[in-house]
């Protein structure tokens, strides 16, 4: 299958409101160039400088999204032009990307990643913490962002109840954490469901997919 039919089959299976971010990672430009020209505008990557090699050479009206775990020193690298970070996990890490944004005279959108598997290697903060960041005075004075949303990733598993289990009490706290309007919170994405997943994602309120080997082939690390 080419990359353009599987967008065209992924796409076809989308509700209109859930948004198919690309996940890209180690795939040369010629692939993403191919997703591109089927249409696909929203890329995600997950090393930093990767992303701002690929974002030089692409054309200019993609939206870039780093899905991966982030450095706070590399954040100065991509804060220019990157559209959203889906795994913002600390008040420092948003301090970092809220001076970095500031400079460009911007203002960046992150999603809080909120750890949900049950393994020990997945990022991200628990929901109660994610509630004390969202009610901080501290995050009021950052102008350079805004929190859009949270993010999730299930545990890797055949478990098909433990991963829905697992999207459930996401979606569970993003409907807690909505009401919570404030100038830079605006809770409207839910980015959880890979290519595994994400059917199930989508059951159970996901508003943002990341896919990638479904879109362009298993990677090879
Ligand atoms: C790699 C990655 C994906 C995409 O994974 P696939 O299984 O290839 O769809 C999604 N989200 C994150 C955070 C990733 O690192």
């Amino acid at each position: 299958m080419s990359i353009a039919s599987n967008l065209k089959h992924i796409r076809a299976t989308l509700p209109k409101e859930v948004t198919l971010v690309a996940v890209s990672k180690t795939k040369p430009v010629s692939s993403l160039m191919e997703a591109y020209q089927a249409g696909q505008r929203i890329f995600g990557e997950n090393k930093v400088q990767e992303m701002v090699e690929k974002h030089d050479t692409m054309p200019k009206d993609i939206e870039w999204h780093m899905i991966g775990h982030l450095q706070r020193n590399k954040v100065k690298y991509m804060a220019e032009f990157v559209h959203l970070i889906h795994g913002v996990d600390s008040l420092k890490l948003l301090k970092e990307i809220n001076k970095q944004a500031q400079k460009h005279d911007r203002i960046i959108e992150c999603l809080l990643q909120i750890k949900i598997a049950s393994e020990d290697s997945k990022f991200g903060m628990s929901a109660n913490d994610a509630e004390t960041l969202l009610n901080s005075d501290e995050l009021k004075s950052l102008q350079h962002i805004c929190i859009t949303g949270l993010m999730g990733m299930a545990t890797f598993t055949d478990d098909t109840i433990q991963i829905q289990n697992e999207f459930k009490f996401l979606k569970q706290t993003f409907d807690e954490l909505k009401p919570l309007e404030t100038a830079n919170i605006n809770l409207k994405h839910l980015s959880m469901g890979m290519s595994g997943d994400y059917k199930l994602a989508i059951s159970q309120g996901s508003t943002m997919i990341r896919v990638g080997s479904s879109i362009f082939g298993e990677r090879n690390y």
